[in-house]
């Protein structure tokens, strides 16, 4: 029973880690015991632990993680000094399984500050510095603005300069998960305990809580007892807390108590500085001109800047091209952003021809072979949906088709997209960068 977590630990480790490097370490390291969720194993010398430590503990944790056993810890016992002192036990401490839910990768440094999420920004340092100006602290804004950046950059801040504390980073999927595995185990006196600890407290993406009644409660719960202990709470959503759905009204309000700062996307040379920092972290080289091209184009969501970002350096390393801005255009043109207020026809008729592969003139021509008409049809749907434009005004802007043909169109497709739901997607994917819905 006792050495099952080690055996199970490495044949979990043997789907990931290749023979070698099995042999290599995990052979070296024996397992000694295991007492109160701590595992005691013996390494042959201090270079050993030290390389090991660097090259694998992070992923031991994440597999125990993943294997849900998150309260374990490790304690190395060096074999050379075994028989001098008990005092040898190198214990790592009882936050390093809690560090590793941390993505080191997001730290204020690589975080570019601009009108957009200054304040966010600057209440984040605020709060990693132990300013304890507000508590809680709620930061919201749509997806991919660096929500999850700045809150794991304020638990690495803490890590770094403040080690005896405890920080807890957690989505709120995660604290469903864990909230779980102690109920099964039947160890929940040891979730609390465990929550009882922690110095700062932060819950990305608390939208996503759980509908189960249980959740909600232990997170009431802890959340009183972090305030009462002065213990800093950071919280973040997509959605101020007015508008988190099935959070019962006191959670809601206690949100409200501290501050709120919400970050909005960024403006242009704040998203030309987030290429340029993005392109020197992975060693990009990457020219201004080009920059400012993919940021004009991109504006709303800093992953998908990113995401064209290296989209356009693989395509032209894959083709051996030179990176030009007609190259991007062509690489990034499914990323771009619309202006959704300055929609027109003309542009709905660009984006399908694109698609399509035609040219925008034939979408106004009389040439009804399939590849040109089944586009057209699109064509007209969205101009329907997007634009909400009379059938007749929809049939000159094909070239004066008649508004029957315009009605018959239209039909086929709501018809198609109810018969096929991948297709519904598909049209759906293309109405969402027209219309906010
Ligand atoms: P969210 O949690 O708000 O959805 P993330 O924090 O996951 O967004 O950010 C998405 C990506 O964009 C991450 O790679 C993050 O590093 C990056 N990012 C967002 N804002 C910034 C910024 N101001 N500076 C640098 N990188 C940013
Ligand atoms: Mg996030």
């Amino acid at each position: 029973m006792e050495k099952m977590i080690w055996e199970k630990l490495k044949i979990e480790l043997k789907t990931i880690l290749d023979e070698r490097e099995l042999n290599t370490w995990f052979s070296q390291i024996k397992y000694i015991g295991e007492d109160n969720n701590e595992l005691y194993l013996k390494v042959p010398d201090e270079n050993f632990l030290n390389t090991f430590k660097k090259n694998y503990l992070d992923l031991i944790y994440n597999t125990l993680k993943k294997l849900s056993l998150v309260n374990y810890n490790l304690n190395f016992i060096i074999a050379s000094k075994t028989k001098e002192t008990k005092n040898n036990i190198i214990k790592k401490p009882r936050l390093s399984n809690i560090k590793t839910n941390i993505n080191e990768k997001y730290t204020f440094d690589n975080f570019v500050v601009g009108p957009g999420n200054q304040f966010a920004y600057a209440i984040s340092v605020g709060a990693a510095k132990n300013s304890h100006d507000y508590n809680p602290i709620y930061i919201y804004g749509d997806v991919g603005l660096g929500k999850t950046h700045l809150l794991n950059a304020i638990a690495n801040y803490i890590h770094k300069h403040d080690k005896d504390k405890l920080v807890f980073y957690k989505t709120s999927k995660d604290f469903l998960d864990e909230m779980v595995y102690y109920l099964q185990n039947k160890k929940f006196s040891l979730f609390k305990e465990k929550y009882r600890k922690i110095d700062v407290l932060i819950i990305d993406d608390i939208q996503l809580i759980s509908t189960w009644e249980e959740t909600k409660k232990q997170l009431f719960f802890i959340f009183n007892e972090k305030y009462e202990q002065g213990k800093q709470i950071i919280i973040s959503s997509d959605c101020p807390p007015k508008d988190i759905k099935n959070l019962e009204e006191r959670l809601r309000s206690r949100f409200e108590w501290g501050i709120i700062a919400q970050i909005e996307p960024p403006n242009l040379e704040t998203r030309i500085a987030i290429l340029m920092q993005k392109a020197k972290e992975k060693n990009i080289e990457l020219d201004k001109n080009i920059a400012e091209y993919i940021a004009s184009k991109i504006k709303k969501n800093v992953r998908t800047l990113e995401g064209a970002l290296i989209r356009v350096y693989a395509l032209a390393s894959i083709k051996g091209v030179p990176i030009t801005i007609n190259f991007v255009k062509e690489a990034i043109k499914d990323y771009i952003d619309y202006d959704k207020d300055k929609i027109s026809p003309e542009i709905i008729k660009n984006f399908i021809s694109e698609k399509y592969n035609i040219k925008p003139y034939e979408l106004s021509s009389k040439n009804n072979s399939k590849k040109i008409s089944f586009p057209r049809q699109i064509a007209m749907y969205l101009l329907k949906r997007v634009l909400n434009m009379p059938v007749s005004k929809i049939g000159k802007e094909f070239g004066d088709k008649h508004h029957t043909t315009v009605i018959h169109s239209i039909n086929k497709i709501e018809k198609m997209m109810k018969d096929d739901p991948v297709f519904e997607d598909e049209i759906l994917s293309y109405i969402k960068r027209f219309k906010d819905e």
